[in-house]
């Protein structure tokens, strides 16, 4: 099955629904092909979430604060490997596509549509810190998901009997220097960096997984737009703690991706230095890129520690926070704790920054 997603210039959004007409479907010996209009100027593999499993096919396509979805049940016959094309498995006539099943061939608001869950394999695991780690999942092979930067994802697992559900944001599996491979978006790995708490419910949970053990992700969430970062000159991140967790696919997208982006700088606010994540790769990518700096404040250092110290706070942001020209487009993207990024939020404020300027990340 190959899933085309069509901008149609003839049909406009409304008219398709109406007449139902909004997806269709033909075969040839080997494939079976959807084609689903959509009146989208910039469709892209992040907006095609596709799920085909247990002879369920489920193909949501974001549009705006909108969903549209397919989602047949007893799909007709076999098929073989989905990507975004699904290859039949028998040389079969199909009579029908499948049974349509729940959200079938609706067009709602994306917060009206709920969360899918999928079954992703744990592949690996490794220690970022003494605390943290990460944890690379794997997509079962009818899927097709990109996590979208800025946005993050739920993980669901049974504990004590209940389902449990908290937010994460992917990360990638490391920072673009160059002596690596350039980082996969391979739309088959999902990469999570996550803070292990002593008393945490669900990072306790999380920690006791093996290798080859199963957890559910949802899929992706949050209000981010990317927009905000290719029209940025100054991109200033500031972070708490795991709140670094969507910086990192922000930095890799600005410095890879966003051609007006002169100058990046992140800000990274933790409590000891052994707290730091990728600390190493952070210092090498400032070194390699000219445009990247960073800049570390621990609140709770030993004594050698020579570099900045304290707390988030209006002197310390109006000593590291600056436009590097006086009419420079800047966006400050803050996450951490709750209190921190409020703080901070109001802080940039009196600074004189401008809401359209600072993204703040909550829950
Ligand atoms: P709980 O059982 O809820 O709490 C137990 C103890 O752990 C608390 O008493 C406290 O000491 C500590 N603790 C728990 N939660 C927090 C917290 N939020 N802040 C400070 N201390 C806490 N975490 C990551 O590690 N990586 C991520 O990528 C990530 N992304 C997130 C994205 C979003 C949108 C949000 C809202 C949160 C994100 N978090 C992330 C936090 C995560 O969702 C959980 O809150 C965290 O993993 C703790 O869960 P727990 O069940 O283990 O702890
Ligand atoms: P942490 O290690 O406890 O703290 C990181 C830094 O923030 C430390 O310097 C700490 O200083 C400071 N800080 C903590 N509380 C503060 C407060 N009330 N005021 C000012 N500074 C404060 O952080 P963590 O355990 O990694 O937690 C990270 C947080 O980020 C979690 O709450 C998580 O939910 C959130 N997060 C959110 C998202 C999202 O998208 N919304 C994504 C990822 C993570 P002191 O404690 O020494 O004061």
């Amino acid at each position: 099955i190959v899933i085309l997603v069509v901008f149609s210039k003839l049909l406009t959004l409304d008219l398709l629904f109406k007449s139902s007409k909004y997806y269709d479907w033909f075969q040839t010996d080997h494939l079976v092909t959807i084609v689903i209009y959509t009146k989208q100027k910039d469709m892209n593999a992040e907006l095609v979430i596709v799920d085909c499993q247990d002879k369920r096919l489920r193909g949501e396509i974001i549009m705006d604060d909108h969903s549209y979805l397919v989602e047949v049940v007893n799909i007709a016959e076999k098929v073989g490997k989905v990507e975004i094309i699904l290859n039949k498995k028998d040389n079969i006539h199909w009579k029908i596509l499948g049974q349509p099943w729940e959200g079938h061939n609706t067009f709602i608001k994306r917060t009206d549509r709920g969360l899918f869950y999928r079954k992703c394999r744990l592949v690996s695991k490794t220690e970022v810190t003494h605390d943290t780690k990460l944890f690379c999942l794997m997509l079962p092979k009818g899927t097709h998901l990109c996590v979208p930067t800025g946005q993050h994802v739920y993980l669901k697992q049974i504990i004590a009997g209940t389902e449990v559900v908290k937010p994460y944001t992917p990360v990638l599996p490391f920072l673009p220097l160059d002596f690596q491979e350039p980082p996969r978006h391979d739309g088959v790995h999902i990469y999570l960096m996550i803070k292990i708490y002593s008393c945490g419910l669900f990072t306790q949970a999380l920690d006791h997984l093996q290798i080859g053990d199963y957890i559910f992700v949802s899929n992706p969430e949050g209000n981010f737009k990317k927009s905000q970062v290719q029209t940025s000159e100054d991109l200033i991140l500031l972070a708490g703690g795991t709140g670094f967790t969507p910086m990192v696919k922000l930095l890799n997208f600005a410095l890879t991706e966003v051609s007006c982006v002169r100058t990046v700088k992140l800000i990274f606010f933790n409590k000891t230095e052994d707290d730091i994540l990728w600390r190493n790769q952070l210092e090498q990518l400032a070194l390699k890129d000219k445009r990247f700096d960073v800049q570390f404040i621990l609140s709770q250092p030993t004594k050698d520690w020579v570099g900045k110290q304290g707390k988030i706070s209006s002197s310390l942001l109006s000593e590291f926070v600056k436009r590097s020209r006086r009419d420079s487009r800047v966006l400050i993207c803050i996450c951490g704790p709750a209190p921190f990024t409020e703080q901070g939020v109001q802080y940039l404020k009196d600074l004189g920054y401008s809401q359209e300027e600072i993204h703040a990340f909550t829950a």
